[in-house]
């Protein structure tokens, strides 16, 4: 199901907490809202569940307006973390509670309600645990059981709030794999929220920056790595390190730090205009010299990658991580520290 915001606008008390967003999300597509504490994610995705009313703006859910359209009639299926799963009701009743409160006229009997849960249960793949309740089982298997009762209604839109917040980097990645298979497999159209880049990057198709209420940037995760729309997304994607630095109309100077210039031709994207600038340089993007005399930088530690060695290194007062296939250097050793290339944006 497509889905159409159109100049939607919310505040609270004296705060816009979303403030004249547009998105057009397409019949499939898995889309990511990312962005720090704050920036109006969870409240755009209750505004669109139909749990919050916009101040001003529409959505069209494939082509109709929801203004008046009742929550339960949207056909949304939401996973929030405070709509948890009811603690007194085994697995089995909370994925059919979402039939069994349907008006008479298109509720299930209760062999079709069981017909579906079963079936919705083997498909999150807990099958065994209809009888147990929540604090029977384990905090992804609690996912999955609160996956299958938001999948019960066949929603048209799947919702979900930080729906791996709570769980450890292993149960998360497992879940966010399947997660997308299953949004491929039963033709979901999905938008979940998060501020973990890795799990946006890794599950959407196209990502949804946002930063005080707005939207400043929407596209693919590759395109929000290569072609970021302005400084602060590209400090808050990836593992770049933001210098301060000076454009002069033909180098990139990073004084007072102990860097050499950086000429136009290492940019990687076209030239702010002269004055003050934010770089961004990524690990890899570091060459790293070894010296036997005083260098501008000292190695404090080393680890290896799966394909090199991430240096990570001091220069004047900060630290600095490099990413390179291979270094001799030891810790407490001196080398020459200088950027390849870099991006860079007008400060402020
Ligand atoms: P987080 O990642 O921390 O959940 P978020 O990006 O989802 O943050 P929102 O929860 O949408 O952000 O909040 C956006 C802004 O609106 C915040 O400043 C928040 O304090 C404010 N806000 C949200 N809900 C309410 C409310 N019910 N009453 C007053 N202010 C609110």
């Amino acid at each position: 199901m497509s889905v159409s915001v159109q100049g939607l606008s919310r505040r609270f008390e004296n705060a816009a907490a979303v403030r004249d967003v547009d998105l057009e999300v397409r019949s499939g597509e898995f889309v990511a809202l990312l962005g720090p504490s704050g920036s109006g994610k969870t409240t755009l995705l209750r505004i669109l569940a139909g749990l919050e009313a916009a101040d001003a703006g529409r959505v069209l859910i494939e082509g109709q307006d929801m203004a008046d359209v009742p929550v339960r009639a949207r056909r949304i299926g939401f996973v929030f973390q405070h709509y948890a799963l009811f603690r007194h009701m085994s697995v089995f009743e909370n994925v059919a509670f979402g039939l069994r409160i349907r008006p008479r006229a298109t509720r299930p009997d209760r062999a079709e309600i069981a017909r579906r849960v079963t079936a919705l249960l083997e498909r999150v793949q807990i099958p065994e645990l209809a009888a147990r309740r929540p604090d029977q089982i384990s905090g992804g298997q609690r996912q999955r059981a609160a996956l299958a009762r938001a999948l019960a209604i066949e929603p048209r839109l799947l919702l979900l709030d930080e729906p791996f917040g709570a769980l450890d980097a292993e149960v998360r990645k497992g879940l966010r794999r399947w997660l997308r298979d299953l949004h491929r497999e039963m033709g979901l159209t999905s938008i979940f929220v998060t501020h973990d880049q890795d799990e946006a990057m890794e599950l959407a198709d196209r990502v949804a920056v946002m930063r005080g209420g707005a939207i400043v940037q929407y596209d693919t995760p590759e395109e929000l790595v290569e072609h970021p729309a302005d400084a602060f997304v590209a400090g808050f994607l990836g593992e770049s390190v933001r210098l301060e630095a000076q454009w002069d109309g033909t180098a990139l100077r990073f004084d007072p730090l102990p860097l050499p210039p950086l000429p136009a031709a290492a940019l990687r994207q076209a030239p702010p205009a002269p004055g003050p600038a934010l770089a961004f340089i990524r690990p890899r993007d570091w060459q790293v010299v070894p010296v036997a005399e005083a260098g501008n930088a000292t190695l404090r530690a080393r680890r290896p990658t799966g394909h090199g060695v991430r240096l990570e290194l001091e220069l004047g007062p900060l630290v600095v991580e490099a990413e390179l296939p291979g270094s001799p250097l030891r810790p407490g050793d001196a080398c020459l520290l200088r950027p390849g290339s870099a991006r860079a944006f007008p400060a402020g």
